[in-house]
């Protein structure tokens, strides 16, 4: 296999959101080795507390880094924030062989240039007035205090030309990029900036992102370019859209892995969703990464939006809840609902669990319902079970106190006194029993309740009311 590093690179001014979380899960399954740089520039929007999150949320996730914070390796420091020397290193570069120079232009000037620009029905671009300053002018603005951004001299009349993983050649003519800012007045790098010089520090050969990025792509390659710094491959991966069509926010249902966690979902359904946003898996169980990063094609992936379904979440959920292991199980059920399951119930009770639920307050409502006696029939349900005749309810008594602890002695019995089988039997049985038209087999309902719950259950029905 190629030596591959993928890296994910978020920067900590929020939540972790379905969006990142894909890019990190693709980068993951793709590279052979993995990265993790916390691009934490942005002082006003960065926060500490983001990035023990993301930390969380990429373990919580299963996608461990080979290299990143907490990865120990020496040397290299994986928190953009602490890399401003090397930065400066490359501005000095960049400013001695002219290919960087201060900007002077208030935002005020700039945004009037712009105007007139759009006016005049040209793309806004840099118009190059500090690009001509010599450097007299240059040392006696500086002098004076004056603020300065730094702007790369986009060379003129070239073609930047790279082949996307995903989207395939791509071409982009200098003379349509204008000199962008690389360091901000306030000596703060440009995110685009210090991305790419990492990327190339830190022998990134994979960048796989949003193509939110596409078109910092080319001014990357022209930076790399500029310092001899290697360039790697890119992928632009689709947004994911909600079911509106528009780019999934709060308003059509993007939660973040923090909400999703809590709510109960599994990272595996997690994952298993994302994984197969425009990707068609031959497997269609639950897999885990080894089985997801064995039948991970890049270049397989669709470039059209992808589109997230909540429903498609649910059904991965519900294939989760049916493959983790009991212990995981077990542990996933709320701290409420494990108090009151008994030991001697508790196999049965994961088996109920894996059969009937798809988030832990559905366990909680069975727990409930087997378990203690808070618990009401709706009087619609009342009477279909009242239907069904004090007699039967009699004879369902009677193989109870008999059978108290064989379920199938227990059928056996009920089949011959009560003369009933198959639905007319089992329904209003289990109606009585749970209140419920569907849920885990009779036998580990039986089992569940205790013999003395069991009775009084059905003994309701033995004095219908009037
Ligand atoms: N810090 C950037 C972001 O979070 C990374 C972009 C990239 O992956 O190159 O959007």
């Amino acid at each position: 296999m190629n030596q591959t590093k993928t890296r994910f690179a978020p920067s900590p001014t929020g939540l972790m959101h379905l969006g990142n979380a894909r890019t990190a899960l693709l980068s993951a399954l793709y590279g052979s080795r993995f990265l993790l740089r916390i691009e934490d520039t942005d002082p006003e929007r960065s926060r500490e507390e983001f990035v023990r999150d993301l930390l969380f949320d990429l373990a919580w996730l299963g996608l461990r880094w080979d290299e990143g914070p907490c990865s120990a390796q020496p040397g290299a420091d994986f928190f953009q924030s602490r890399r401003s020397a090397i930065y400066a290193g490359y501005y000095a570069r960049l400013q001695a062989e002219q290919r960087a120079y201060p900007c002077f232009c208030s935002p005020g000037e700039l945004e009037i240039a712009r105007k007139i620009q759009l006016n005049a029905g040209q793309p806004p671009r840099y118009n190059g007035t500090c690009a001509r300053l010599d450097a007299t002018e240059v040392a006696r603005r500086q002098a004076e205090g004056l603020a300065a951004t730094l702007r790369f001299r986009v060379p003129k009349h070239q073609t930047v030309l790279f082949e996307d993983a995903i989207r395939g050649p791509q071409t982009f003519l200098t003379d349509t990029l204008g000199d962008f800012i690389i360091r901000r007045a306030d000596g703060s790098p440009a995110f685009f900036f210090c991305n790419a010089i990492d990327d190339a520090l830190m022998g990134v050969t994979d960048v796989i992102r949003g193509e939110d990025h596409l078109t910092n792509t080319p001014r990357q390659m022209l930076i790399l370019a500029a310092l001899e710094l290697p360039v790697p491959r890119y992928a632009h991966i689709s947004l994911i859209l909600g079911d509106d069509g528009a780019p999934l926010s709060k308003r059509n249902g993007s939660r973040s892995i923090r909400q999703l966690r809590e709510e109960g979902y599994f990272p595996a359904a997690v994952v298993n969703m994302l994984a197969r946003l425009g990707l068609t898996y031959q497997d269609d169980a639950c897999l885990d990464l080894d089985a997801l990063r064995q039948g991970f094609d890049l270049n397989r992936l669709s470039k059209s939006p992808a589109r997230f379904d909540p429903v498609h979440l649910n059904h991965w959920q519900h294939k989760a809840v049916r493959s983790v292991d009991d212990a995981t199980l077990w542990d996933w059920l709320h701290p409420e609902c494990r108090a009151l399951v008994p030991a001697a119930c508790q196999a049965d009770f994961l088996t109920l669990v894996r059969g009937n639920c798809v988030f832990p307050a559905d366990a909680d409502e069975w727990a409930r319902l087997l378990f203690t006696d808070e618990w009401n029939l709706t009087p619609t349900v009342a009477a279909e079970v009242q239907a069904a005749g004090e007699p039967f309810f009699l004879a369902l008594l009677d193989a109870a106190t008999a059978c108290e602890d064989d379920f199938d002695a227990f059928m056996a019995r009920i089949k011959t006194t009560s003369g009933r089988k198959g639905k007319a039997l089992f329904m209003p049985l289990r109606l009585a029993l749970t209140g419920r038209h569907d849920g885990p087999d009779m036998g580990q309902i039986y089992r569940m309740l205790t013999p003395e719950r069991l009775r009084g259950r059905l003994a309701e029905f033995t004095y219908p009311s009037q």
